[in-house]
């Protein structure tokens, strides 16, 4: 894939970039490496005055950065400023809890026979991260606030189709007085994740994308003995029952389904609805989407602009081809639109089955798949019946049914009468084939620090010297 920046609305390539030399690469790894020696040695309260001083550059140029984003990806201009403001927050959440989450944790020293026993969190070295273009600030910025708070360093291998954005980031982290080399762009093509990922001086990995990229980094990894954090896809269930405020189901569902031009990890794929709502719900779910408007995404009025490439359109058109071929009905949408742009409708398919390739395949763009069941045990099947396990959402305003949501629906995350979506206070990843690791909140953090025991006896003869072989 070309390094480039191509606006969706036009399909027209508004900047080209060379990927970087080997020299050019090892450079940079080598700049992330002493880095990590300086930025290890400084204080928590250094480092949160540069995130926060970060958070004061994003604020000031959010429209600034936001009209980037719109221009590379093609989300609307309203959501990509509210993702601005998103990373900023982030940044002063983690400048604000760091020493919390750092902290020695005391241990029962009493127990191990030590006259103090912790465990302290210290950084591990450079982090590589491989992102995708949906978000491409926000993405970046979950893994970068607590990576660099904890004293890592970061590497960004971000998509290829969101090169401005990438060298933005790197410029704001500099700016904000981070050491040379403490967040470094990486301008290279897929193809150089394995030879990043080889170099010892490389420590891990984390990638947010696809299964098939996330399947690929893990082998690498594996081969390496490196850690990695996968946030992959997901086709995440949004349950309705009985009790549900039906309209307000409806109404979340048009967003949890189409925001971010339906390109969402966690957007609500699947929509599993009890018999008893079913009509009701089929009905505004379909009137909602069918409302929205799609359009030039710099527009205020605008609800759902481009997908971000052809190739993601083409995907999501042959996704609904292929269940209308095999006799799914399509209630709203469902056609690709003629002319410029790469505009894909908000569109619901309803009768289908598992021969079907939306019945088991992320579908990444505004198209909603409508199933109807008749009972609570049918629902937790049927949303729990694919490989993934993201997010999930359940709609029931029965106390007992909450409960039992929470507890039976296989996945990283449930919410339950709301929209699934991230928030720094709160940790996020899959289980299955929708990866492993977290991101955000205390586990985030956690997940690029070396958590070590540390064990301090007496020096007395009788004190340390353990009876057990391990
Ligand atoms: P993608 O193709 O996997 O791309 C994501 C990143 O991985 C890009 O930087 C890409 O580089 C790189 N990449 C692709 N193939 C690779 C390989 N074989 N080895 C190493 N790196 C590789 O994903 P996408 O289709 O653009 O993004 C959408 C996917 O991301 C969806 O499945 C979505 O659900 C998932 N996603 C997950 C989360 C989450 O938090 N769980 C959040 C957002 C998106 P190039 O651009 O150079 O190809």
């Amino acid at each position: 894939m070309p390094i480039a920046t191509t606006n969706p609305v036009t399909g027209q390539v508004l900047k080209t970039y060379e990927p970087m030399s080997d020299e050019q690469l090892d450079g940079a790894i080598d700049r992330a490496d002493l880095a990590y020696q300086q930025l290890r040695g400084t204080t928590i309260d250094q480092r949160g005055s540069w995130l926060n001083a970060a958070a004061d550059l994003l604020e000031a140029e959010r429209d600034e950065i936001a009209r980037l984003m719109t221009t590379e990806m093609g989300k609307t201009y309203a959501a990509a400023k509210a993702e601005v403001t998103k990373c900023a927050a982030a940044c002063r959440f983690y400048a604000t809890h760091a020493a919390e989450f750092l902290a020695d944790q005391p241990a029962d020293a009493q127990a191990v026979s030590a006259t103090r026993a912790f465990v302290r969190y210290q950084p591990i070295g450079p982090v590589l991260a491989v992102m995708p273009w949906n978000f491409p600030l926000w993405q970046v910025l979950r893994f970068a606030a607590p990576a660099l708070m904890a004293g890592n360093t970061g590497l960004l291998k971000h998509a290829s189709n969101v090169p401005q954005t990438a060298l933005l980031l790197e410029d704001v982290f500099r700016r904000a007085g981070f050491p040379e080399g403490a967040f470094t762009t990486l301008l290279v093509g897929s193809e150089a994740v394995e030879k990043i990922l080889g170099d010892p001086r490389v420590r891990a990995a984390t990638l947010t994308g696809s299964e098939v990229a996330g399947r690929s980094i893990a082998q690498i990894a594996g081969r390496e003995l490196k850690k990695t954090v996968l946030e992959l896809g997901g086709s995440d269930p949004f349950v309705v029952m009985p009790s549900a405020d039906v309209e307000l189901a409806a109404e979340v569902a048009t967003t949890a389904r189409c925001q971010n031009n339906g390109q969402s990890c966690i957007a609500a794929k699947r929509f599993i609805v009890h018999a008893d709502v079913y009509d009701a719900f089929a009905e505004a779910f379909a009137h909602r989407m069918s409302a929205l408007r799609i359009g030039d995404p710099m527009q205020d009025d605008t609800d759902v602009g481009p997908l971000a490439t052809e190739r993601g359109r083409d995907e999501v058109d042959a996704q609904v081809r292929d269940a209308v071929d095999k006799g799914a009905t399509v209630l709203c949408g469902g056609e690709k639109p003629v002319g410029e742009g790469w505009f894909y409708p908000p569109t619901v398919v309803t009768d289908l089955d598992p021969g079907m390739r939306m019945w088991a395949e992320e579908v990444f763009g505004p198209v909603a798949g409508l199933y109807r069941v008749s009972s609570y045990d049918e629902a937790i099947e049927l949303a729990n019946g694919t490989a993934y396990g993201l997010g999930s959402n359940a709609w029931t305003r029965d106390p007992r049914e909450q409960e039992r949501f929470a507890t039976d629906l296989e996945a990283g995350a449930v919410f339950v009468n709301g929209m699934t979506t991230s928030y720094p206070e709160l940790p996020f990843g899959g289980v299955r084939n929708s990866g492993y690791g977290r991101e955000l909140a205390a586990q985030g953090m956690h997940e690029f620090c070396n958590t070590k025991t540390v064990w301090i006896g007496e020096g007395t003869a009788t004190a340390g010297v353990g009876a057990h072989a391990e």
